[in-house]
């Protein structure tokens, strides 16, 4: 199957299951050039897709709301580091938009068989996987599958259909709909938000895709390859640094700028931080490395804890921010317990930031008197405890007892259960968890994590790099100056030129936007005329998505952060007595400003009609 006319890169359509009737079919509806060439894919797609497709005031673990799997139109045409796919989504943690994705070659391996995505609408009435191959769609029985690990759940699909197979699967806290539940998809995880627990209710363990054989077109295949082979000599220094190091590899700098959240961000530098410096990761754990669909950098560690109590557990991509997860934000420094709670994140299907950060919120409740022994089932749950870290993830991998349940749920569910003050500093905005950076360092970030689509999110964008690392320049981390301006680019250009067309973010380091947009010229043959249309169109994505959290009830005031962050000054470090809160009111009503909102965060009309959308605003398409 190949669109009609001059543009290419897709497979042409959609699956669409309804769970409830089991009828499957191929959807072709969004594949007409006035949508691709306003949303061209992934993230950007998936914002029509969902606007439309996703009734006002739908319960995200209700039938109406809809799990819907989208590629970009980069994905698997061999374009470096283009292996993304993008689940769109009602998001359970926050009630808005969520987005989550990963590489690996489970895109890929769809476009092949046909599919530029899936569209999985209603709910089966009894545990099921979908079987896709380029013959045919199953809906089959998943009876024995539901309640096992991720890994178990591999285990049997591989064994009943082989090893040529890529799987998107949740745990047993997906099936339980906990709200910090992920999709592991080929070992990765699309762990933000809660997305596993819109499979779970959907009764949808797994979706197996088949190897395709089919070839994905390209507009012009000599430009990509020419484009394609600047970009292999741009990722190798990136190659040789993070292939080392993953993400890792600013543990000790970001320590000694006191720029993380140490025990739930009431610190901000981490006492015998040396133990979890990526050198000793590398040493006591680190094996080899592993790569996704045509990438040359190869990031993901895979190791193995070699000594202790959990000696002989193999470990996959453990990455900074779960390092920091159960490391400083709990106030532990054990390594072989960080990395044995990463690995039963993987295992019970639960996202590793939102995980640690609340256990290290819930430490800081019992170190309160707010939790006590009987809460925690005899737990003593203490910062620097990576015992009692490990103890906490199972209770929330399990859903056993009081602790189980408030892990599982994030920390702006457990502030509720727990109240007595604490949502003073339950970090979260919306919903969803901050991740490692402190806002209180780097101002651009509070800016970043309080408007961003999906709740509190650090990369879109992240600006600590700049404010912090001094990648690729730096700037002044404490100036409210040229942040909104800064934000609204980032975020224009992360929702466009990585999110919607299928190249890895981390790649951003080589791949300048130029670079990709040519790419997305070659591929698709779209003709974007330069980068002032391409931002254009990530702030037609960035548009679309506010209109759906307003839509959903979503007001200006939930566009905070807690007291913790605003109120409460570092005691130590650059940023030792400065309160954050005066700059960060600033920040927001310039953000609101430069995008061409209201003083509330909407849209105006002038706005929507500039990007086209004022018709759909109105419910009348686009
Ligand atoms: S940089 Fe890492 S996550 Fe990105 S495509 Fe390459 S191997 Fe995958």
């Amino acid at each position: 199957m190949q669109i009609k006319g001059h543009y290419r890169g897709y497979a042409g359509g959609f699956l669409r299951v309804n769970l409830a009737t089991r009828r499957t079919t191929t959807d072709t509806k969004y594949f007409q050039y006035e949508i691709l060439r306003q949303f061209l894919g992934g993230k950007g797609l998936g914002s029509y897709v969902l606007y439309n497709e996703v009734k006002p005031g739908a319960d995200p673990l209700g039938p109406d709301n809809k799990f819907i799997l989208l590629t970009g139109p980069l994905t698997g045409t061999g374009v470096m580091t283009a292996s993304r796919l993008t689940i769109v989504s009602k998001g359970p943690a926050t009630g808005y938009w969520l987005d989550t994705g990963a590489g690996g070659f489970f895109g890929t391996e769809l476009k092949k068989s046909g599919y530029d995505g899936v569209i999985l609408e209603e709910a089966a009435d009894k545990p099921v996987y979908l079987h896709i191959s380029e013959d045919k769609v199953q809906i089959l029985d998943a009876d024995r599958m539901w309640g096992l690990t991720v890994d178990e759940t591999y285990k049997m699909l591989h064994g009943i259909h082989g090893e040529k197979i890529q799987i998107a699967a949740i745990g047993p806290a997906g099936e339980r709909r906990s709200k910090i539940s992920s999709v592991i998809i080929d070992g990765r995880a699309a762990g933000r938000g809660g997305m596993g627990s819109v499979l779970g209710s959907k009764n949808v363990k797994a979706i197996v895709v088949e190897k395709g054989s089919g070839k994905i077109q390209m507009y012009n295949p000599e430009a990509m390859k020419t484009v394609n082979k600047g970009i292999q000599e741009l990722l190798a220094p990136l190659r040789k640094r993070m292939g080392i190091y993953w993400s890792s590899g600013s543990i000790a700098q970001i320590n000694d700028a006191h720029a993380w959240g140490v025990k739930n961000f009431s610190g901000e530098k981490l006492e015998g931080c040396e133990k979890i410096y990526p050198d000793a990761i590398r040493e006591k754990i680190w094996n080899k490395h592993r790569a996704c669909f045509a990438c040359p950098i190869a990031c993901t560690q895979v190791g193995m804890i070699n000594e202790g109590k959990w000696r002989g557990t193999e470990t996959e991509g453990l990455e900074y921010q779960s390092v920091w997860a159960f490391g400083p934000q709990c106030g532990v420094n054990d390594i072989h317990a960080i990395a044995y709670a990463d690995h039963l994140c993987d295992a019970y299907g639960m996202d590793t930031i939102s995980t640690g950060a609340t256990i290290g919120f819930l430490m800081e409740c019992f170190e309160k008197g707010l939790l006590t022994l009987t809460d925690t089932d005899g737990i003593e749950l203490r910062f620097g405890s990576g015992e009692a870290v490990v103890a906490a993830v199972e209770k929330g991998g399990k859903g056993e007892g009081y602790l189980g349940e408030l892990v599982a749920n994030g920390v702006r569910e457990a502030s509720e259960k727990i109240g007595r003050g604490s949502e003073k500093f339950a970090v979260h905005v919306k919903g969803l968890e901050v991740s490692s950076y402190d806002p209180r360092r780097a101002y651009g970030m509070a800016l970043a994590y309080a408007r961003a689509d999906r709740g509190a999110c650090h990369v879109r964008p992240g600006t600590h790099g700049m404010e912090v690392l001094g990648r690729p320049k730096s700037i002044d981390p404490f100036t409210t100056e040229g942040k909104a301006e800064m934000v609204k680019r980032g975020t224009e250009m992360g929702n466009i030129l990585w999110d919607a067309s299928g190249l890895c973010k981390f790649a951003a380091w080589a791949i300048s936007p130029k670079n990709g947009l040519a790419l997305v010229n070659a591929v698709t043959g779209f003709e974007i005329n330069g980068m002032e249309e391409f931002s254009l169109m990530g702030q037609r994505v960035n548009n679309i998505i506010r209109l759906f959290n307003i839509r959903e009830g979503m007001t200006a005031d939930e566009e905070t952060l807690p007291d913790r962050i605003l109120k409460e000054a570092h005691k130590e470090g650059p940023a030792a007595g400065l309160v954050l809160e005066s700059s960060f009111i600033e920040m927001k009503r310039r953000y609101y400003e430069v995008c061409g909102w209201d003083e509330k965060g909407v849209p105006t009309e002038a706005k929507l009609r500039e990007l086209g959308l004022h018709n759909l605003n109105q419910g009348k398409g686009l």
